[in-house]
């Protein structure tokens, strides 16, 4: 449904000609040195991905040329408009880039070269078929940057930062259907609402359980009919589902029905039968998905594919050992192993070989942490005991931010929130020490150590040398984390941040700047921080950075004035459009709320609140309860 975009420059670009089109990547002139740093690598990811799709998909590609743009202020990840795919600029980041930020961002280019079969070339009749195109895009993001552009072990990322996400959207009372029905999205502000994590998440996760279910020739062979059919045309669920039962002798239908029809997941259940583990479903989908056994010192013994209804499934041959369900990720589900299992993995969790088995066990302990079948503590615990000797990055970045921003403004009181970050700073101390001769990995922990350590002077430190350590540089968002905790500290006062956007002299230097004067701990400070947000002409990357320093989480006592201040004042400034509405959602205090707190947000909320923001405040409220 996207059709044009105008870019007004100026531009630095790299263009070429590959398979008889004509590519190009363009960025503002002020970042030519950031383009030109990665333009091999972009060139290389795009061409390749084309490559890629171009085997998968027996449509060819639908336009005359493919351009991608770096531009400044996009409200979207990426937008894709046939030919023509706009990126924030934030992908393209100053000083180094991380080999984390380089396979995200190939998924994103992946992801939106999938958009021009799907979403620009096969179009959704209306919003409710939104899945058809962010869904795929989704599924097709990961497996192509990973197939076609040799981005290795990106299933990791979908465990520990994309399925969490789906999960969390799954249990709140906005769950919808993967393909809802067309009267449940009436409206353009009921559909900015869908592009959530139901129609990203969950989705892609649910094809790839329907590509593992059925087999990936069926599953490409339905795809491909699909597409041929609707190339420049529109379709739905259901044109969908009958080019995909062409293709297979399954009972595709009943599937479709059961995953894409009904909100919610089902839970894995191991228990055992003497010494024989018994695998049971509680929900109402079929899966498949590996089981992997370990002995009691966690080596792998043996792995088998596993289809799970209404019948339990009894593993006489992994009699005695540990069982880890949904190794491989295929499916979207909960999961609640033996209390012999889980104590086993959790005391060794970092010692298992396969990351992904790692990752899948870390976003099923949030989950717990979610259902309150695990507690804050415990799950701080595990971050603490495990963590540090976690080998790779994507999984130290996923867990932190799970922590960090989910687990403990979500789970544990204010008065116990400076204990919980100093927990997450302690890890974070002991991960950089044991990574010194792991340049990535150290680059996660100082990241995570910058914006929770109560050391001052070791931050100061970093910021006067411009290094973490030895081979270990300084990154320039890592150093914003830095100054923005010192000011939390009450160690950075006005002239000490005015130096250092100075020193930046970019856009990211005057937001960084603006968040680090919003997070010193003083009413003078907050006060100027919320005239600020509320000020008639502020822009929404102004806004973001002035609630991103202004809510911190230790500062609860102080933030409380303007916790009512913002309940009371949000509804009005959601009005602005709906870009910016999502942009006062996500302003949400990012702190522990009591429960007069709570109970104003249910009386907010009980009020007139514009659709975009009242959807944001119900999952914040859902993700508290
Ligand atoms: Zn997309």
């Amino acid at each position: 449904p996207a059709l044009l975009v105008v870019a007004a420059g100026p531009w630095h670009s790299v263009r070429w000609s590959h398979a008889g089109l004509d590519f190009g990547w363009h960025a503002r002139r002020s970042l030519a040195t950031e383009l030109d740093r990665d333009a091999a690598e972009l060139r290389r990811t795009t061409e390749a991905c084309y490559a890629h799709y171009a085997d998968l998909i027996d449509d060819p590609y639908p336009f005359d040329s493919y351009d991608q743009v770096f531009v400044p202020g996009l409200n979207w990840g990426a937008q894709e408009m046939p030919g023509c795919v706009t990126y924030r600029d934030e992908l393209l980041p100053r000083g180094a880039i991380t080999d984390t930020q380089r396979a995200i961002r190939a998924v994103i280019i992946a992801h939106e070269m999938s958009h021009m079969w799907f979403g620009d070339s096969m179009t959704m009749t209306w919003w409710e078929d939104t899945w058809l195109q962010e869904s795929f895009a989704d599924y097709m993001g990961y497996r192509v940057a990973e197939a076609g552009a040799g981005f290795s072990d990106l299933r990791v990322e979908v465990e520990v930062r994309s399925k969490p996400w789906g999960y969390r959207s799954d249990a709140r009372r906005s769950t919808h259907p993967v393909a809802p029905l067309a009267d449940d999205v009436p409206d353009v502000d009921t559909a900015a609402t869908i592009f959530d994590g139901i129609s990203y998440a969950k989705g892609g996760a649910c094809l790839v359980q329907l590509a593992f279910w059925l087999g990936d020739e069926e599953f490409m062979a339905g795809v491909n009919r699909h597409l041929t059919r609707f190339r420049f045309a529109n379709a739905t669920l259901a044109d969908f589902v009958e080019s995909l039962a062409e293709c297979s002798s399954k009972d595709v239908r009943g599937w479709v029905e059961a995953w894409l029809r009904q909100p919610g997941f089902d839970t894995l259940t191991v228990r055992r039968d003497g010494d024989v583990p018994v695998l049971e479903r509680a929900g109402r989908r079929p899966h498949a998905f590996t089981v992997a056994a370990y002995d009691s010192a966690l080596r792998l013994v043996g792995r088998k594919r596993v289809e799970l209804g209404d019948e339990a499934v009894r593993l006489p041959e992994f009699a005695g050992l540990v069982i880890v369900p949904n190794a491989g990720g295929e499916t979207f589900a909960g999961l609640r192993l033996d209390p012999e299992s889980w104590a086993s993995l959790c005391a060794g969790l970092s010692r298992l070989e396969d990351p992904l088995v790692r990752a899948v066990l870390w976003s099923s302990a949030a989950l717990l942490v979610r259902s309150r079948d695990l507690s804050a503590d415990d799950f701080l615990d595990l971050v603490e005991a495990q963590l540090p000797s976690e080998t790779r990055p994507d999984i130290i970045e996923g867990v932190l931010s799970e922590a960090r921003s989910v687990v403990i403004p979500h789970r544990v009181p204010a008065s116990r929130t400076a204990g919980a970050v100093a927990r997450v700073a302690a890890a974070a101390s002991a991960g950089l020490a044991a990574s010194v001769d792991d340049e990535q990995r150290a680059l996660a922990w100082a990241a995570a150590l910058a914006a929770t350590s109560a050391d001052a002077a070791m931050l100061r430190e970093w910021l006067d040398a411009d290094k973490v350590a030895a081979g270990i540089a300084l990154l320039p968002t890592t150093r914003w984390e830095a100054v923005v905790r010192l000011a939390s500290l009450g160690e950075a006062d006005a002239r000490f941040i005015a130096a250092e956007r100075d020193r930046d002299g970019t856009v990211e230097g005057d937001l960084g700047a603006l968040r680090a004067l919003a997070a010193r701990p003083s009413t003078t400070a907050k006060d100027a921080a919320w005239e600020a947000m509320l000020a008639p002409g502020v822009d929404n990357r102004r806004f973001g950075a002035l609630a991103s320093g202004m809510w911190i989480a230790e500062q609860a006592h102080l933030l409380r004035p303007y916790v009512d201040a913002y309940l009371a004042e949000a509804p009005k400034l959601a009005t602005r459009g709906q870009a910016f509405a999502l942009e006062v959602g996500r302003a949400f205090p990012r702190i522990a709320l009591d429960p007069r707190q709570l109970d104003a947000l249910r009386e907010a909320l009980a009020g007139d609140v514009p659709t975009i923001l009242r959807r944001s405040w119900e999952d914040h409220l859902d993700d508290r309860e």
